[in-house]
Parts: C-alpha cells; sequence; structure tokens
C-alpha cells in the first residue's frame, strides 16, 4: 500500500447548493479542491429548472445556508417562496461571496471514476477524456439532477418545440396563440401549467397520476416568520436541524382517531390556509403510518378539489384515489386545480385513455391525436440514485458502483458506501435528502465530510471506508424505517416506481432529520464508529453498529431519554410505580374491542383483587386467555397492559381476562404466584359465565407476567387442571441464572438493566428461593406435558437467553413450541402498541399462536 500524492486532495462533483458549500469547507481546511461540474454555471437544480413557475416550496427563510451568520442576515428573500431566478442568483451570490469559481470547471462531465488501491486514490475522468486524481472524491451530483429518459415513442418525430422541465432553455420560452400538451402532473407539472396556461391558446395536460397539491399563498415573507428567525436566528437554524423535516415546527403527538370531526376538519384547514408542507405532517403522529387516519386527510384533500374544480369528471379525475396522501411528494401550487375551469385547459387521463406514442403532430392516445405546437415533457427524474449511478464508479477491485446497487442501493449513513473507499454521497440514499428541507441535509453532510477529513488529516489517516457490517445494518434500518409508513404502498419515485427497471426500494430515510442527525453525532462521538481506517502505520477495523434497534424502538429510547426519567432501579417502589402510572396515562390507548368489564376475584389470601375483561365485538362465547401483567412482580396492576390486551383481543378474536395480583416488596414471593393460581382457579370456573367457550383457555403474561403464566401452567398439568389449549409467554423471567449472554450484553437496557432486574428479585424474592420452579420454571424437574407454547423474545433484552432457553427446553420435553425472536426489539416492544409500530407484526403472530392453541387442527390443516 502507498499513498501516492494526487492533482488534489479533493474532487468535489457539481456546483448546485451541495458542491459550493463542500468547496468552501475543504478550502477553509486548506485541502486542494476542485469543482467538476457539467453546466456552464453553478445552481444545479437552480441553473436547469428554469421553466414558467419554478420555485421552492420549503420557505427561503429555511431553504438557505446557515453556516455563515453574515450571509443569512445580509441576504433577503423577496418572497415566500423565492422564484427560480432569485434562488439562482443567491447561489451565484453565494458562489461571489466566498470566491467559489476560481476552483470550478465548468462544462466538464465526469464519466468514470475509479479507486486505485495501491495508490489510495481516485482516477477522475471527464467525458473530454482528462484524467485527474484525488484523494477523496465527492458525489454532490444531487438527487433530483437527472430527468428520466424519454419513454415515448416517436418524439423526435415531433414538429414542433419540445420541452423539458428539468432542462429548460435559458430563453424565455414563448406560449403565447400556441397549442401545448403537459406531460406529467408532479411537482414541476403543478407548478409549470398554471403559468404556461396565462399564455397559451390552449393547454392540454395528460395526467398518469394525479398529486395531492395545497395552495402556497404565495407573497411576502411573512413577519413572524422573519421576527422568529431574526430574533435569534442560531436557536432558528438549530431547531431546524434537529426538527422531523429539517424546518422548525411542533411534532405531532396525538392519533388522529383521537379528536373530534370537527376539531380534524379545523386542523386541515388550518394545513390548507397556512400553505406549507410541513404543517401537513404535524397534525397526527399517525398521517404516514395508518391508513384510516390518512383516509380522512385523503377525503378532506378530495372535497377540497371538488369545491374547486367545475367540472365533476375532471374533479374526480384530479382526486388521487391510488395512493396515501404524503406518500409521494406533497405539492404546492398557485391555482393549479382553479386552471382546469379555464375554457382552453383540459385533461387527458391516461389511466383511462393511454398514450401511445408521439407522432409528428401532436400526441397520440388510445383515444385518437391530440395536435400540439409544444409539448413540455414534466415526466420527473431518476430520483436519488440516477446522477451517481450515471458515472461508471469501480471501487475496489474495479467493483462497480452500479452493479452493486443492482438490487437497490446499500450505503452507511447515506454518506459512503463499502467497497468505494474515500468516496462520499452527499444526501446519499438512506439519508433524509429529499424528505426533508435539503438546506439543512446537505450542510450537514458537508460539516460531517469535512469534519471527518480534517480528522483524518490531523491522525495521518489516508483511507476511510464503511465496514460491511455497519453498512448492511443501516441499509436494513433504513429499509425498516420505511416499512412503518404507507410509503411503501405507493409507486412513488421514492421507491424508484417511476423509473422502468429500477429496483423498489424506499431510497430516503424517513426517520427524521433530527433522528438521523443524533445517529451522526453519536457516530462521531464515537470515534467514527463503523468506520474502517487506513493510514500511515495504522490500520483501524471497526464493526461496531451505531443504530441496531428498530427505528421506532429508536425514537421511543429517544423520546424517553428526552424525558430525562431517572434510572428506574433508584425509584422506591411507589415512585416506580406513579412513574410508570404517569408514562401509562401518556400512551395510545389501543383499539377499541367489543366490550371491557371490571371486576374482582378472591385472591390467595382471601382479599379481592381486579381483574379487567376484553371481549371481541364478534358474537360468542370466544376462547379465553387468562392474562398477567409484566413490572417485575413490583409495579403494575390488571389495566396496565391495557393498549396490549385490547390488541391481543382484537387480534385474536378471543377474550383476555387480565388479572392482577399481590406485588412485591409489600407482598414477596410466593404470594404473586398463588394469587396467579387463585386467578386461573377462579377464571376456570367462571370462563362459561364470562363468555367463555368450554375448553378453550389459555394462560398468557409478559415479563414477570409471563412468568406468572408459565408457573401457572406446571402447576396446571401438576394439579389436575384446568386443562389448558396452550401458553403465550412474552419476554418472560423464567430463570434465575444472570450469566447467560443476554443478561451480560444487555446489562445497560435499553430500558430493563441488570441493575432494575436486581431490584425486581431483590423485592420479590429471597435468594435462597431463587431456584425454586415456582419462580425458575426452567428448573421444574420435568417440562414434559406442558401445554403448546409460544415464547416470544426480544434481541436486546437481558432476559433473551432464558426465554430461548426455556423454550428449547420445553421442545427437548416434547411440547410444541414456537419461539419467535424479535430483531432489533427490545424487552418493552410489543406491548407499546401504537407506539413501536413494528411490534404489531409481532403481536399479530401471537394472536395467531393464540388461534392455533384453540384451533389447532384448523391450524394444521393450514
Ligand atoms: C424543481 C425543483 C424544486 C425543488 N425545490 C426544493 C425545495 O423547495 N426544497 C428543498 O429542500 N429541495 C428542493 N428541491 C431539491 C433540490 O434538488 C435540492 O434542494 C438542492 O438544490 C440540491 O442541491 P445539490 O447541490 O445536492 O444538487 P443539484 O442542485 O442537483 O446539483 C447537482 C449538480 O451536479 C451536476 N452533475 C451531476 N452529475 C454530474 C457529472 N457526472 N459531471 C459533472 N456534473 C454533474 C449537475 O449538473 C448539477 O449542477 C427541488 C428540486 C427540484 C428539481
Amino acid at each position: 500500500m502507498s499513498f501516492t500524492k494526487p492533482d488534489l486532495d479533493v474532487i468535489v462533483v457539481g456546483a448546485g447548493f451541495a458542491g459550493l458549500y463542500m468547496l468552501h469547507r475543504l478550502r477553509r481546511q486548506g485541502l486542494t479542491a476542485k469543482i467538476l461540474e457539467s453546466a456552464d454555471g453553478v445552481g444545479g437544480t437552480w441553473y436547469w429548472n428554469r421553466y414558467p413557475g419554478a420555485r421552492c416550496d420549503i420557505l427561503s427563510v429555511d431553504y438557505s445556508y446557515s453556516f455563515d451568520k453574515e450571509l443569512q442576515t445580509d441576504w433577503q428573500w423577496s418572497e415566500r417562496y423565492a422564484k427560480q431566478s432569485e434562488i439562482l442568483e443567491y447561489l451565484n451570490h453565494v458562489a461571489d461571496r466566498f470566491d467559489l469559481r476560481r476552483d470550478i470547471r465548468f462544462e466538464t462531465r465526469v464519466a468514470q471514476a475509479a479507486w486505485d488501491d495501491a495508490a489510495s486514490l481516485w482516477r477522475i475522468a471527464t467525458e473530454d477524456g482528462e484524467t485527474l486524481t484525488c484523494r477523496h472524491y465527492v458525489m454532490a451530483t444531487g438527487c433530483l439532477s437527472v430527468p428520466k429518459d424519454n419513454e415515448f415513442d416517436g418524439i423526435e418525430a415531433f414538429g414542433g418545440e419540445v420541452y423539458s422541465t428539468g432542462r429548460w432553455p435559458h430563453h424565455a420560452v414563448d406560449f403565447a396563440g400556441k397549442r401545448v400538451g403537459v406531460i406529467g402532473t408532479g411537482s414541476s407539472g403543478i407548478q409549470a401549467i398554471p403559468e404556461i396556461a396565462k399564455q397559451a391558446k390552449s393547454v392540454t395536460v395528460f395526467q398518469r397520476t394525479p398529486n395531492f397539491s395545497i395552495p402556497a399563498r404565495h407573497g411576502p415573507v411573512a413577519d413572524e416568520r422573519i421576527a422568529a428567525f431574526r430574533k435569534d436566528p442560531e436557536a432558528y437554524r438549530q431547531a431546524a436541524r434537529y426538527s422531523k423535516l429539517g424546518v422548525p415546527g411542533p411534532v405531532a403527538m396525538e392519533q388522529t382517531k383521537t379528536v373530534s370531526d370537527e376539531e380534524r376538519r379545523r386542523r386541515y384547514e388550518h394545513v390548507w390556509r397556512t400553505g406549507e408542507l410541513q404543517p401537513m405532517f404535524a397534525q397526527f403522529a399517525d398521517t404516514l403510518f395508518d391508513k384510516a387516519a390518512n383516509d380522512t386527510m385523503v377525503a378532506f384533500m378530495h372535497e377540497k378539489i371538488r369545491e374547486i374544480v367545475d367540472d365533476p369528471e375532471t374533479a374526480e379525475a384530479l382526486c388521487p384515489t391510488d395512493h396515501p396522501i404524503a406518500s409521494k411528494r406533497p405539492c404546492l401550487d398557485d391555482g393549479y386545480y382553479a386552471t382546469f375551469n379555464l375554457p382552453h385547459v383540459s385533461l387527458v387521463d391516461l389511466r383511462r385513455d393511454p398514450i401511445r406514442g408521439i407522432a409528428a403532430t401532436g400526441v397520440e392516445t388510445a383515444g385518437g391525436l391530440h395536435e400540439f405546437d409544444v409539448i413540455v415533457l414534466a415526466t420527473g427524474f431518476d430520483a436519488m440514485t440516477g446522477a451517481v449511478v450515471r458515472v461508471d464508479i469501480r471501487g475496489r477491485d474495479g467493483l462497480s458502483l452500479k452493479e452493486k446497487w443492482a438490487d437497490g442501493p446499500q450505503t452507511y449513513m447515506g454518506l459512503m458506501t463499502a467497497g468505494f473507499p474515500n468516496l462520499f454521497l452527499i444526501t446519499g440514499p438512506g439519508s433524509p435528502s429529499v424528505l426533508s428541507n435539503m438546506a439543512v441535509s446537505i450542510e450537514q453532510h458537508v460539516e460531517m465530510i469535512d469534519d471527518l477529513l480534517a480528522d483524518m488529516k490531523a491522525r495521518g489517516r489516508e483511507v476511510v471506508e464503511p465496514s460491511a457490517i455497519a453498512e448492511e445494518v443501516w441499509t436494513r434500518y433504513n429499509d425498516d424505517a420505511g416499512n412503518l409508513t404507507l410509503h411503501v404502498t405507493a409507486n412513488s419515485w421514492y421507491m424508484g416506481a417511476n423509473v422502468p427497471g429500477k429496483p423498489r426500494r424506499f431510497l430516503p430515510f424517513i426517520g427524521g432529520v433530527d433522528s438521523y442527525r443524533r445517529a451522526c453525532d453519536d457516530l462521531k462521538a464515537a470515534d467514527w464508529m463503523g468506520l474502517h481506517f487506513r493510514g500511515k502505520g495504522e490500520t483501524r477495523p471497526d464493526d461496531r453498529i451505531v443504530r441496531p434497534f428498530r427505528p421506532d424502538v429508536t425514537a421511543m429510547l429517544e423520546a424517553m431519554a428526552e424525558a430525562g426519567l431517572p434510572p428506574l432501579h433508584t425509584l422506591p417502589p411507589a415512585d416506580l410505580r406513579a412513574t410508570m402510572a404517569a408514562v401509562g396515562e401518556q400512551s395510545p390507548k389501543g383499539p377499541e374491542v367489543g366490550e371491557v368489564r371490571d371486576g374482582t376475584f378472591p385472591g390467595a389470601d382471601g382479599a379481592p383483587l381486579r381483574w379487567r375483561l376484553y371481549r371481541p365485538d364478534t358474537p360468542g362465547p370466544h376462547p379465553l386467555t387468562l392474562y398477567f401483567h409484566g413490572g417485575g412482580w413490583v409495579i403494575g396492576s390488571e389495566v396496565s397492559d391495557d393498549a396490549f390486551c385490547r390488541d391481543l383481543c382484537v387480534r385474536s378474536n378471543s377474550l383476555i381476562v387480565s388479572c392482577d395480583y399481590r406485588h412485591a416488596p409489600e407482598a414477596r414471593f410466593p404470594a404473586a404466584v398463588e394469587d396467579a393460581l387463585a386467578a386461573l382457579d377462579w377464571v376456570a370456573k367462571e370462563a362459561q359465565a364470562l363468555g367463555g367457550a368450554p375448553g378453550k383457555l389459555a394462560v398468557a403474561g409478559w415479563s414477570a407476567g409471563g412468568n406468572l403464566a408459565a408457573v401457572a401452567a406446571q402447576h396446571a398439568r401438576d394439579h389436575g387442571g384446568p386443562a389448558l389449549s396452550g401458553q403465550l409467554l412474552i419476554t418472560p423471567v423464567t430463570d434465575s441464572d444472570f450469566s447467560r449472554p443476554s443478561y451480560v450484553e444487555n446489562a445497560a437496557g435499553p430500558v430493563l438493566t441488570r441493575e432494575l432486574m436486581d431490584y425486581f428479585w431483590d423485592h420479590y424474592v429471597d435468594p435462597a428461593d431463587r431456584q425454586d420452579p415456582r419462580v425458575a420454571p426452567i428448573r421444574a424437574t420435568s417440562l414434559a406435558g406442558l401445554p403448546p407454547a409460544m415464547v416470544v423474545v426480544s434481541q436486546f433484552d437481558p432476559l433473551r437467553d432464558e426465554g430461548i432457553a426455556y423454550a428449547e427446553a420445553m421442545k427437548a420435553a416434547g411440547v410444541p413450541v414456537t419461539l419467535l425472536v424479535g430483531r432489533g426489539h427490545m424487552h418493552t416492544s410489543y406491548s407499546a402498541v401504537d407506539v413501536i409500530l413494528s411490534g404489531a407484526e409481532m403481536r399479530a403472530q401471537m394472536a395467531q399462536a393464540l388461534d392455533g392453541f384453540f384451533e389447532p387442527r384448523r391450524h394444521a390443516a393450514e
């Protein structure tokens, strides 16, 4: 390995928002750098997209650089949403102000880039045949910089003018007196159509997929916004950096169904009037996750479209029905829907009347020929990966990036990709990029790359590359985040679905700018976790993982950290109970069930204990599951897992009876066990009166409740019943051995820590009694003859391995057992209904297991 001196320390491709700032930062730290740009000017997006009506759709106050104090206070935006010309002027001003042009080579297209591992440098070849070498190679090539290839046969034969919104000419296009056909109704089409209609003799809009759009309400920047910014620009920017979308604003906590119809409408009207995209996501927490919730906003939008558009048939065609709102990029417009009321504007719905091709005089659809003087293609971009893979990039051992990404891009944080040392992507796939205010996301990436290179320089590190495992886990994390949302149900460019042959994968990171930034902060604070380095005299491998949990588990942990709860094991039981009850109060309530009933049963000492019954909204009798709540034998009650019991009731279509038991330290072992057995006895006797179907009784429990359920199943086997159909043990305590690897690996949590388990054990049971099978059911003399079981464990739970051990021991004893291991989950994942959404698929399997216990023949047949 050698470190041959290259022509330049860094080559940056692209002179848009990203490239300009990157160059500025690199030069500031004394690196030699050049930008190669195919255009003859700076601006990127704002250089190319000069179509009428082109503007940003994030308020200009927010969609601008924050890195320079004077720049951000000197520059005044004339409108809420600046026009393309003003943004281009701004970027030219930035290029001049920071003297960037001397290091930009315009009209230079990069065609190839190859990593030379022996010399530890990149060889960058331009389309003109020149080759430059550099140590580091930054692709600032833009997420939306490659217009989609033409997909219409015969376009070359068209005798009129053809324009593409993404490659608009520099001269003004005159539409006056002309018949214009516009193909495409994404963001660009929606911005351009009303403007073109102001001049043209006629406009025909060809629409394949209608999109949601709200009025932009153009005008001067609102005084309050300016005031908020000017009051403390740094605080304002910092709020943007740690916001969901890169725009300061409130975060929705409520679910759509929790407010009245009037209140919901009031909020949607507010969004419509505000003319901003961010508030659309800030009304309800579940808009992007829950179809029923999303449908309410869709219905509101349909109403608005029908109100505006006079012709009912056109209105219906303009109402999007094939994708949830915001699962494709929502748009802002200036009179878009009303444009269809103009007598010279018409709509062709391509779903009914598809394009056959382009003829010499116009567009040929199934219904006939539409003659035009001008055709405008607003057909979108090969988004996010298009510009990157268009360059033939070869990494170590000639590995082609295009081939590596054949099934979809794999990156570490959207910034780097394994096998391609010293290659950086700005706002690459796997980062918030197009789901954010890109000015914020670009600055973050530029600063991160700059910090990394500065750190490498200081430490004599020459080569950096993500580890394969770090990349694999982040890519899966990105997929997991996307899969939680309704986005993956839409055929959008976020999914690569607009480009024929492009692999279907959710490209940007949807967990939020804030969450992503925290992951980057953590990575950096841990000395660039997940990155391998090579340098003079040093090789540092690093296979650490920055985000091992599911994205919604991470989000919950972040919210808990923000709430600043003290370590739970430091709280006296009374305070711990009060704290957890308060947390429970704020949690989502779970689904509606047919009936909820409360009552008491006699506990083992004769004193009454409470139960709560959940009945499905279907005709009974139903199979019945006796449920024991979690809480380390110390906290909780028959209602503390309310949302989880509701969920299980609805999903399994069975009765759930949650019974309380006495808690430690007031009532130590074996009080809880004795109460659990009393509950089983009582439920078995009362089953029919409660609405239970004869002979269909199971036990279930979570955590300490899982421990009680397992013990109750053993007791029933050994003491003549009741006969149980099955046992559902969810992250159960099964043993008092703390030496299994999961106890060591997860000693610090999340949430359930070794210290907290010690606290629970110490409160509940004397060390001398901890081998007793009534507290350590794995230690029973025999596990044979137990009812069928499902054991659910979580990857990141101290109790994982004892759960697995119990499942395996039961299996070995001949018990039918299903073991479910929740990847990326923690101890409390499954009970957090509507908070940890990825727990739903696990709960669905639990419900299925219950059904299997009760209907074994049907399941065997399936
Ligand atoms: C019409 C439109 C409106 C938008 N509005 C918003 C908005 O309101 N808010 C928002 O956050 N984002 C918006 N975006 C996204 C926008 O792309 C980004 O905000 C931002 O401008 C991207 O900057 P960039 O420097 O990363 O990439 P770009 O601005 O796309 O610049 C990339 C540059 O790289 C050059 N290049 C690419 N490949 C090569 C090559 N092989 N060789 C040489 N040069 C190359 C291109 O010519 C281009 O100049 C919009 C995008 C479009 C198309």
